[in-house]
């Protein structure tokens, strides 16, 4: 069993890595902005309350990324292991996360920190587009889908932008990042739980990397 915890600036790679990581060792991956995106798409009292922070690049109030998280780790498919991607965002977050593990009798076994140049991501993701059937994310400077306008997976031709995927957003989300993220990596260093990847390496050789961590933690523990 492994609890991983991706950490990274956005548009740095950790989504799709995350996934694939996810998919490779059978466990769930939770996002909160994966969850938040669909509860604002679903106007619900949740989505509504973190829409606006959103839409400018700020976080959403800690309590209720905390809850999200609080009541999907302890479902049943989390059981095996999981992994976190976009959480937890800032040092008091991290804390409350580290109760919540204790109490519920589980670790956090790995902390991927994703790093990268800030302009490079903005490139990333202001050129990001996503299939609106399938879910599918592609790139117009370094992922373009094989036939244009045509989704490599499903077939669909409807995409879409994330709404907070504009040069404004991005740039603020990038200094909302960088305002916790040192904190946060000294939190996990201490334990010795941290781990920097090189976000500019291509997938899969972050993703051979990700691997053989995973595997050397669990060689350790057998
Ligand atoms: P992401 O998809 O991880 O880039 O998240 C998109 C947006 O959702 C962020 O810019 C925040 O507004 C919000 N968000 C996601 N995760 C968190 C978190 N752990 N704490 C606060 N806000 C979050």
């Amino acid at each position: 069993m492994v609890n991983i915890i991706f950490m990274g600036p956005p548009g740095s790679g950790k989504g799709t890595q995350s996934v694939m990581l996810a998919s490779e060792l059978a466990i769930p991956t939770i996002s909160t902005g994966e969850v938040l995106r669909k509860e604002v798409e679903m106007k619900s009292e949740i989505g509504i309350r973190a829409k606006d922070f959103m839409n400018s690049g700020q976080l959403v109030p800690d309590e209720v990324v905390v809850d999200i998280i609080k009541n999907r780790i302890i479902e049943k498919d989390c059981d095996n292991g999981f992994i976190v991607d976009g959480f937890p965002r800032n040092i008091s977050q991290a804390i409350v996360f580290d109760q919540m593990m204790e109490s519920l009798n589980k670790t956090v076994d790995i902390v991927f920190d994703f790093a990268i140049d800030d302009e490079i991501l903005v490139k990333r993701i202001s050129g990001r587009f996503s299939c609106l059937k399938c879910g599918a994310i592609y790139n117009s400077h370094f992922k373009k889908t094989d036939k244009e306008g045509v989704c490599d997976t499903c077939e669909s031709t409807e995409f879409v932008n994330r709404p907070d995927d504009n040069k404004d957003s991005v740039t603020k989300r990038l200094q909302v990042y960088h305002a916790t993220a040192d904190d946060l990596m000294e939190h996990y260093e201490k334990k010795n739980l941290l781990y920097s990847i090189d976000a500019l390496k291509s997938v899969s050789s972050i993703f051979g990397r990700l691997i053989e961590i995973v595997q050397g933690l669990s060689k350790n523990n057998n």
